[in-house]
């Protein structure tokens, strides 16, 4: 490897830093709206609504028409790739929408996890083969951001050498292709909430796997300033008999990102990994408010369950103002707690404190 190398064009640096600080301006935060297809259709038949396109359509067509108050909470949107293409009743194409809300739509780009062979259950992500065309399209047709997603099990034996040096491998190679083509990625290494272990061995397991990524992505001359990282919080396992305190919670994951996230990186979008939605507030919260370690970053957030449980069941397939109403809740309340401003319990929705635990989940 040459240590003589080139970072992108100053033209390019600027516009992946510009939209890199825009996704994380205070307060605001991602809505990971990527269901794949059979994701989406668990999503559905819990509230007995049929997975077809349209149906799906009409589901995202209510995340988009929402007030446009959502943009002042929400700054990006990850996207499948079916409804990048999809349009409103009246043929409006949902980008188009997504713009006119203030948010920049993104996309997510990896096809999923595959197992690592004479490994203890371990996997990497696939997608890399036509990555490049895909996000050039990508940029084309509207998207400034991307989504990658790798998975890490904490185990006896995990996770190994094999799994953080391939997992960190595969998001750097990755990112390096997203930025080359105008695409902030964001780079996301999942320590999963499966399992009984404790808040020590998660912070030390999600410390390790970060110092991989990010020896990673310097091996690849990934742009850090124009990256976005989207980690687990720092969490005891779904069996853990050890019950913590958010307090607890958040400065082990302050913690594990400050010996490990350099500087550089404007900012740390948490997933919400199966907790609640009220929890996931509440932890993202109590991070931004602890005044353990240092914390160069934003702090926000990049939800899937924990934004949309409350929208899904109170939409029912026909509520569409009902849904609306749950999700904007939930986008207000993270936007507080990006800002160490939300008051617990203050947002009760739909959904209530139900866990969105899904063993060995899938997106
Ligand atoms: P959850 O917030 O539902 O964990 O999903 C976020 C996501 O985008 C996972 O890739």
């Amino acid at each position: 490897m040459t240590t003589y190398f080139s970072y992108p064009s100053d033209a390019l640096q600027q516009e992946l830093r510009k939209i890199a600080n825009a996704i994380v301006m205070p307060g605001k935060g991602i809505l990971a709206a990527d269901e794949s297809t059979g994701t989406m259709g668990k999503r559905l038949t819990a509230i007995n609504v049929e997975n077809t396109e349209e149906n799906r359509r009409k589901y995202r067509q209510l995340l988009f028409t929402t007030d446009k108050e959502l943009g002042t909470h929400i700054s990006g949107v990850i996207l499948f790739h079916e409804t990048l293409y999809q349009k409103t009743d009246d043929g409006r194409p949902f980008v188009e929408l997504i713009r006119q809300l203030g948010i920049i739509p993104g996309i997510k780009v990896d096809k999923g996890v595959v197992p690592l062979m004479g490994s203890e259950g371990e996997s990497t992500t696939q997608g890399l083969d036509d990555l490049s065309q895909r996000c050039a399209q990508y940029k084309k047709d509207g998207c400034d951001f991307a989504k990658w997603r790798c998975v890490l099990k904490i185990g006896k034996n995990t996770p190994s050498y094999q799994s953080m040096l391939e997992n960190a491998n595969v998001l750097a190679r990755y990112a390096s292709i997203c930025q080359m083509n105008g695409l902030v990625p964001i780079v996301e290494p999942e320590v999963l909430m499966d399992g009984s272990h404790d808040l020590d061995r998660a912070q030390k397991v999600t410390e390790a796997v970060l110092a991989f990524t990010y020896k990673a992505l310097n091996d690849h001359h990934v742009f850090l300033e124009g990256t976005l990282l989207k980690p687990n919080m720092v969490l005891a396992g779904q069996e853990c008999p050890t019950k913590y305190t958010p307090q607890q919670a958040a400065e082990a994951t302050v913690l594990a990102l400050s010996r490990t996230v350099p500087a550089a990186v404007p900012g740390i979008c948490f997933l919400s990994g199966g907790q609640s939605e009220e929890e996931a507030t509440v932890h993202l919260d109590a991070i931004n408010k602890t005044k353990i370690g240092r914390k160069p970053w934003s702090l926000t957030f990049s939800y899937g369950r924990a934004l949309q449980a409350s929208a899904i069941k109170a939409w029912k397939g026909t509520n569409v103002k009902a849904g609306q109403d749950e999700l904007m809740k939930r986008a207000r309340a993270n936007g507080l707690a990006a800002q160490g401003k939300y008051a617990a319990g203050s947002c009760a929705g739909a959904a209530g404190d139900a866990g969105l635990f899904v063993k060995n989940h899938q997106y």
